[in-house]
């Protein structure tokens, strides 16, 4: 019987926030593919999990992926999980999750915290129809070019951003946008959790004052 691959879904920040079911598959696999093996051993530490960890992680995606698809081939269940939230979202599992399904193997995914759905629904923003953009590019030219291919769009968008970025990526929206009303979402379900809801500028002052540390969801 060829193995079976769990895409598992674990906290954004919360170590609570993690699925009974989640636990017990983690728990159940012959292996857990992570991208940061220390990241990952701290929620392993926490539930008991024994399982052994394989490194997974954007640069070695390809090569670490026939390891696993060998794995598979053995007859091994293996749980992918990303340093948080959901693998596959702005994260590294579809270059895996493809090859599993291009070989036929079983495949299901465990749900559970996504930032863009935690931000969103606490937004305040229409839910009903939205888009991910996740990350702009970090050249300042292209990021810029992709919020003005944007402007028409009517949808909700949520992008995901860095600390070290979003000072910029606030003033390009400001610049591209006008002063319109958004939501900036930080550490969520964290200690530090901050949420603002008002203009573009008053954001700006914010974190131009206070230095900005943490993640960060925007929807504009
Ligand atoms: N796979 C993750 C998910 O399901 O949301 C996203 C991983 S992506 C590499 C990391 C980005 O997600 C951060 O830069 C930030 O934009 C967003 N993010 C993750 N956790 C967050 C949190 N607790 N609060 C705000 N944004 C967060």
């Amino acid at each position: 019987m060829p193995g079976k691959l769990y895409i598992v879904a674990t906290p954004i920040g919360n170590l609570e926030d993690i699925t009974i079911r989640a636990i017990r598959i983690l728990k159940e696999v012959s292996f857990i593919a992570c991208e940061d093996t220390r990241r990952t051993k701290i929620l392993c530490n926490a539930y008991g999990i024994e399982t052994p960890l394989i490194s997974y992680y954007s640069y070695n995606e390809h090569t670490k992926k026939d390891v696993l698809i060998n794995y598979l081939e053995q007859g091994k269940d293996i749980a992918l999980v990303s340093d948080a939230g959901t693998p596959g979202i702005s994260d590294p599992g579809y270059v895996l999750i493809n090859a599993a399904i291009e070989k036929g193997f079983d495949m299901e995914a465990i749900p559970g915290p996504t930032a863009l759905i935690n931000a969103l629904s606490i937004s305040g923003k229409p839910t009903n129809k939205f888009v991910y953009e996740g990350f702009l590019s970090n050249k300042s030219s292209q990021r810029r070019k992709r919020l003005e291919q944007l402007k028409d769009e009517q949808r909700t968008i949520v992008f995901y951003e860095s600390c070290h970025r979003i000072v910029k990526m606030l003033t390009d929206i400001f610049e591209i946008r006008g002063d319109i009303e958004i939501v900036c979402a930080r550490e969520m379900t964290k200690k530090f959790e901050e949420i603002h809801r008002t203009k573009v500028s008053n954001i700006i002052e914010v974190y131009k004052n206070k230095k900005p540390k943490g993640e960060f969801v925007v929807i504009i």
